[in-house]
């Protein structure tokens, strides 16, 4: 018999736009393992908050999957650092929304810290398992992160959650030592269960043809960025290292994603390029849809990941199921995921000069024809959201199946 499962995410819609500043893997994390479950037959209600007065309550996302909006008593968007003082209302919310529709739910899943602590109050109320997946953890991004530090208020709730929740997924071993380390996490009661990748949607395009599409000349070098204008997503460190390829006259850097050219971030990135004297070199392609961005990773030379934290790094993924080699640093899982000198490098440190000549060892790789688009496709195939539903049953059903 299938379970019912609810799923919180409620500080970032599983629809909205992917690349601005909250919304990026964990909407697509959310998204894709509800649509595998629903395929494997479970029911799966997603909460999130309320965003627009147009959009509909509860809407059916998939097979078995609803996404239910709550308003807190709010008419419109609750902004993410109001959001803790709402739980309460949105805890409210939630209990009603069970109980007119009568659901018993075997187990709750929550994402991210501001979920969890709503997830924390639902499993004392229903007495269900309660698992947590942090996405990213406070104290780690404090430490890369000196612009922007995370609240007293998330790194203690993050810890009491790690204590009282009955179970934390994370995706990549690396995770986990941090939650051992900085939460003192019971090592057993932490799931690795690593994320997938859409292989329907991701894979490789003509680069001839994906070139023409996006008007980038054969000649050209593209070193493509796919990701949020966030500073612990390291283009500060990229833009340094493009400092040291001058030589390579024809190499452009394409920027996907990031906020409006008005956003503070983007003129922060702007002038950083012009004091490094590399602003010439930069395309800034803005938000991509995930069902065009196929085209940017077959059009690319090299797909770089240059952040200071990553609890995975979906990105990599998917420009290898494009064919499309990845050099990044050693973060997240891309030790696990990228293949030494086959199908990209993985930095051994955070030193820009360095990540520079990667680049350039993969971009002499591509042009002398030693890669092989086919193998960087295999080298991911197994890496499905089938496999991360599958391994989180597992997970959930330790409780259920009791
Ligand atoms: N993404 C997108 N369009 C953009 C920028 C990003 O669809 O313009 C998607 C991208 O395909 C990936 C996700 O956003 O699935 C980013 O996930 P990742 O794990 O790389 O980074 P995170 O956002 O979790 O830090």
């Amino acid at each position: 018999m299938g379970l019912n499962i609810a799923m919180l995410s409620i500080h970032s819609s599983p629809i909205g736009d992917l690349g601005t500043r909250d919304t990026g893997g964990m909407s697509v994390y959310v998204r894709e393992v509800a649509q595998a479950l629903g395929r494997l037959g479970h029911r799966i209600d997603i909460f999130t908050q309320h965003s627009s007065d147009r959009q509909d309550p509860v809407i059916d996302l998939y097979d078995n999957v609803r996404l239910i909006h709550l308003s807190g008593g709010v008419n419109g968007n609750i902004a993410k650092s109001d959001l803790y003082e709402y739980l309460p209302n949105l805890l409210f919310d939630l209990k009603s929304f069970q109980s007119r529709q009568r659901v018993a739910y075997d187990v709750v899943h929550s994402h991210y810290w501001l979920s969890g602590v709503l997830g924390a109050m639902i499993q004392e109320w229903w007495h269900v398992p309660h698992l947590v997946t942090y996405h990213t953890i406070g104290v780690v991004k404090n430490r890369v992160n000196h612009t922007e530090k995370e609240s007293e208020v998330r790194l203690a709730n993050e810890k009491r959650l790690a204590d009282v929740c009955d179970g934390i997924v994370v995706p990549s071993a690396k995770e986990k030592e941090y939650l051992i380390q900085y939460y003192d996490a019971q090592p057993d009661k932490i799931w690795v269960i690593p994320c997938g990748v859409n292989l329907e949607r991701f894979k490789p395009v003509d680069k001839a043809f994906a070139r023409r599409r996006l008007a980038f000349s054969n000649e050209a070098i593209i070193v493509l960025y796919v990701g949020r204008y966030s500073p612990v997503k390291g283009l500060d460190h990229l833009f340094k290292a493009l400092s040291y390829l001058g030589h390579l006259d024809s190499l452009r850097l394409v920027l996907v994603g990031g906020d409006s050219e008005h956003s503070r971030m983007y003129e922060h990135l702007q002038s950083v390029a012009k004091g490094l004297n590399i602003h010439h070199r930069l395309v800034f392609a803005g938000r991509i849809r995930q069902e065009i961005l196929p085209v940017y990773y077959s059009a690319a030379d090299v797909l770089v990941v240059p952040s200071h934290y990553e609890s995975f790094g979906l990105v990599t993924l998917e420009a290898l199921a494009c064919g499309t080699p990845v050099v990044a640093t050693p973060v997240g899982a891309m030790k696990t995921v990228i293949q030494e000198g086959v199908t990209g490098y993985v930095a051994d440190n955070l030193d820009a000069r360095h990540f520079a000549q990667l680049m350039e060892a993969m971009v002499l790789k591509q042009r002398e024809g030693d890669l092989s688009p086919a193998e960087i496709r295999t080298s991911v195939t197994e890496w499905t959201w089938t496999r991360s539903a599958s391994l989180l049953l597992e997970a959930y059903q330790t409780w259920t199946d009791a």
